[in-house]
């Protein structure tokens, strides 16, 4: 949350690079020539720094979204909507994608202890959907294991993870409690793989044997 500490001035938008929230593409995000930004002085820890907020457009000409964005120097400190982080939706079951894409709405938003807990359901779905059994996630991600195309050391890394630990017992003993935001963000690059394994590649294979049959 901004709080308007001194008064404030208008000034033409400089341009801010972005991480588009419609279309995930990175751009250099300029203002509107009718537009200007609000400026003003923010006193953080005794120094005084000058702030703007104002709206940029997204450069992509099929997207042209409009962002509102609070900067300080080359930091951006807010967005609405919000920066999310990137994935490929492609070949995914949509309820997969739906848990995936609240996994990363949470993540934006900084709740990320809920971001966890959703990741943990888009790994469920997808062993639910590979049929991959086992007596908690782990063995389940375990017989996954067999059936699909990724690195042994990726799945030893990802008992690093409290977050994806033994079921409930893990949920009891409060090891969501204090998820950060690199935890969070860990757990959803690991998802994004696993995904990318199981349906993406398998996905290319399948075109690329087409092709020899042609
Ligand atoms: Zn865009």
């Amino acid at each position: 949350m901004q709080h308007l500490e001194s008064p404030s001035q208008h000034a033409s938008a400089y341009p801010v690079s972005l991480r588009c929230p419609s279309c995930r593409q990175i751009g250099v995000f300029t203002g509107h020539q009718n537009v200007t930004d609000l400026n003003w002085k923010s006193s953080n820890s005794g120094s005084i720094a000058l702030r703007h907020a104002g709206v940029r457009i997204c450069p992509n000409s099929d997207c042209r979204a409009i962002v509102f964005v609070v900067v300080q120097a080359n930091d951006i400190l807010e967005t609405y909507p919000l920066q999310l982080i990137d994935f490929d939706a492609s070949s995914l079951p949509a309820p997969i994608l739906r848990s995936l894409e609240e996994a990363i709405l949470c993540h934006g938003a900084g709740a990320y202890r809920a971001s966890a807990l959703m990741v943990r359901r888009v790994l469920e779905e997808l062993c639910e959907d590979r049929k991959a059994a086992g007596k908690d996630l782990f063995a389940r991600l375990q017989a996954l294991k067999s059936s699909v195309i990724i690195p042994t050391e990726l799945f030893e890394a990802a008992h690093e993870l409290r977050l994806l630990g033994n079921d409930a017992a893990h949920i009891e003993a409060k090891s969501y409690d204090d998820i950060t935001e690199i935890e969070a963000s860990l757990a959803l690059e690991l998802a994004k793989e696993l995904l990318k394994a199981v349906y993406q590649y398998t996905s290319l294979v399948a075109r690329m044997r087409a092709m020899k049959k042609q």
